[in-house]
């Protein structure tokens, strides 16, 4: 831009320049033009001057200037009209004394022998026609140029002088006609320097300027000449141009004032380079504005580079999984460590879907929780999901969501995951659970994990108002098995009902449990009395065929077990609550007890039975 308004301007510069000169050019032409028929002018002029006066000379030497001969002449001058051009013409004999002229004046006793020109003509046997210094007519007071000529006696002696004077307001009056500017002059001057006429006037005629620098060497110079120079007078500066007659010694000076001529040019040059400069000013103006704006873009940009990486420092050495998941799914950017959790590489998982590898049981809750954040229900969500990692079988991942938006029209364009591996915290918890749920001798369920269950099942029962069991299993004479056989025996006699009890619950809602020291409880959800009954038989009897010896439980002398049920079929409107079944089941037990142990009573058959059944 600067460039540009430089080179505008330059070029600009450069043709005003251009033109300035090329009217100075026309300028010194218009001079030339005007000094070359000026001078072709004052040439005519002199020349008829020099007509005239030959005519005299002829006449004077041919008749002498004997009384008769004079008195023709002065005839002939008396009826000649004082002219326009040449004024007036006189005759002096060889001591300056008038003889004639064409003035109607008395001129008895005048004498002319000081004029210069009388002078130069009685020194100088030259008969060439000589043209004076201006002087002031002594007969009209006026200025005058004298034109004279010396004409002699037969021997060749001076016989006196016929002149012919010329008003200079003849030649003021031409070249006012002229319009050389309000600093313009045109003027004639003798080559010796001195000025004959000038317009204007100014009181110039008759003055010396031999010392100008244009008559200094005026024999050197070329017969005519452009020229420049700063008046001392007034300080302006002009352009001459000088034209020498070839036939006298004179010359014609035209001059006008450089700012004359420069004028209109100045004008309108002005206003071209005012109109140039504002253009230029324009381009400055507007190129100032690009550079701010381009200044403050890479300002931006070099920020958001630094920006991007920095967070791509945080994204890279993190030991999170950092993705950027497109609206449709796929992946536009995975961090370093998906190496460690995924098993892939970032350039293996870009362009990919995001969803791909997941739990097909978490699948479904994955891509809600996507869906829900692009459709703008939340800002962000937490998810953990079962994925497939490259080499190992499964790992679970925790994974933050959060929406990214569009910087330019602030819609959700899609998410950033930040994930990480969480299996080995998965299967502590999984582990924890399990520890918090089981018991830790016979790992069936704890007795606190019973009730809940118990409370849980009691709920859907009444709900759906099915029928809910409760086995409640003592072994007999334990207590002197201890004694007898040692509390190791003891537990491992334990563990092997509990697996028997495992064994026997088989549904998946069905719960076992090591419900206190060596009493066990089996819930059967959905079971009426007749089912649990026969689930009872069956343990009761699994258990005396693990054969385990125990010489203090007769008849048998084996471990049995005796087994209290309670069936309930409670609807919405029972007030009862879960404790009711324990209650019901703990009866039927101690009936089991009082019957003779290795038996199994239904609550139910307390009051159909009074018995137990027995094996
Ligand atoms: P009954 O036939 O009337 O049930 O007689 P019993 O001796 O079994 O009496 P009870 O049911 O009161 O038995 C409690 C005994 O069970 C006390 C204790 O020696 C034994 N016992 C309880 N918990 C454990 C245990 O975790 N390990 C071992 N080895 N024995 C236990
Ligand atoms: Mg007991
Ligand atoms: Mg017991």
């Amino acid at each position: 831009m600067a460039v540009a308004c430089v080179a505008i301007i330059a070029v600009s510069g450069w043709r005003e320049w251009s033109s300035r000169q090329a009217t100075l050019k026309s300028a010194e032409t218009d001079m030339a033009n005007l000094a070359r028929s000026l001078t072709q002018h004052a040439d005519d002029t002199f020349e008829l001057t020099d007509t005239v006066l030959n005519v005299l000379v002829g006449q004077l030497e041919l008749e002498g200037t004997g009384p008769a001969a004079i008195a023709k002449i002065q005839t002939f001058l008396s009826r000649r009209k004082a002219a326009n051009r040449i004024r007036a013409v006189f005759i002096y004999d060889e001591t300056g004394r008038w003889l004639a002229t064409s003035e109607p004046v008395e001129f008895a006793g005048l004498n002319n022998s000081d004029r210069e020109y009388f002078q130069h003509h009685r020194a100088v046997a030259d008969r060439g026609t000589f043209i004076g210094h201006p002087v002031r007519s002594r007969s009209g007071g006026q200025w005058i140029i004298t034109a004279s000529r010396r004409f002699n006696h037969p021997d060749g002696s001076f016989a006196g002088v016929a002149l012919t004077t010329i008003n200079v307001d003849y030649f003021l009056q031409f070249y006012s006609g002229f319009d050389v500017g309000q600093n313009g002059s045109v003027a004639l001057a003798a080559a010796d320097g001195i000025v004959l006429a000038r317009s204007p006037d100014n009181g110039y005629t008759g003055r010396d300027l031999s010392g100008a620098p244009l008559f200094r060497k005026l024999r050197e110079r070329p017969v005519a000449g452009a020229y420049y120079f700063t008046s001392p007078l007034d300080g302006v500066r002009r352009l001459s141009f000088y034209q020498r007659s070839s036939r006298y010694p004179v010359l014609v000076v035209a001059t006008e004032s450089e700012d004359d001529v420069l004028a209109p040019w100045r004008r309108a040059a002005l206003g071209r380079m005012a109109a140039v400069l504002g253009l230029a000013g324009g381009l400055a103006v507007a190129g100032l504005l690009l550079v701010h704006q381009l200044h403050q873009r890479q300002k931006m940009a070099a920020a958001l580079v630094a920006k991007e990486a920095d967070f791509r420092l945080l994204a890279e050495q993190s030991g999170d999984m950092v993705m950027r998941i497109a609206i449709d799914r796929q992946i536009l950017y995975a961090s370093p460590s998906s190496a460690q959790i995924l098993g892939w590489a970032p350039n293996e998982l870009v362009n990919t879907s995001a969803l791909a590898g997941i739990n097909p049981a978490d699948l479904a809750r994955v891509e809600q929780t996507i869906s829900a954040l692009m459709d703008g229900e939340a800002e962000e969500a937490r998810i953990a999901y079962r994925t497939r990692h490259r080499e190992k079988i499964e790992v679970w991942i925790e994974t933050a969501l959060r929406v990214t938006r569009s910087a330019q029209s602030g819609d959700i364009n899609g998410v950033v995951a930040i994930s990480r591996d969480m299996t080995e915290r998965k299967d502590l918890e999984d582990k924890l659970s399990a520890l918090a749920i089981s018991d830790g001798l016979t790992s069936l369920a704890n007795r606190r994990h019973f009730d809940e269950r118990l409370a849980a099942e009691w709920d859907r029962a009444r709900r759906e108002g099915a029928p809910l069991s409760l086995l409640l299993i003592d072994v007999d004479h334990f207590k002197s098995f201890n004694d007898q056989y040692g509390h190791q025996a003891g537990d491992a006699c334990l563990r092997s009902i509990a697996r028997v009890l495992a064994e026997q619950a088989r549904r998946p809602a069905d719960v076992a449990a090591r419900y206190g020291g060596e009493e066990f409880a089996l819930l059967l959800p959905n079971t009426d009395a007749g089912g649990c009954k026969q689930v009872g038989e069956q343990i009761r009897q699994a258990i005396q065929e693990l054969g385990i010896l125990h010489a203090f439980n007769p008849p048998s002398k084996q471990v049995t077990v005796s087994i209290g049920g309670g069936a309930t079929h409670v609807a919405l409107t029972d007030k009862a609550d879960c404790a009711s079944l324990i209650a019901a089941a703990d009866k039927a037990l101690y009936v089991a007890k009082e019957s003779g142990r290795n038996g199994l009573v239904m609550s139910g058959q307390i009051i159909a039975w009074p018995g137990s059944i027995r094996a």
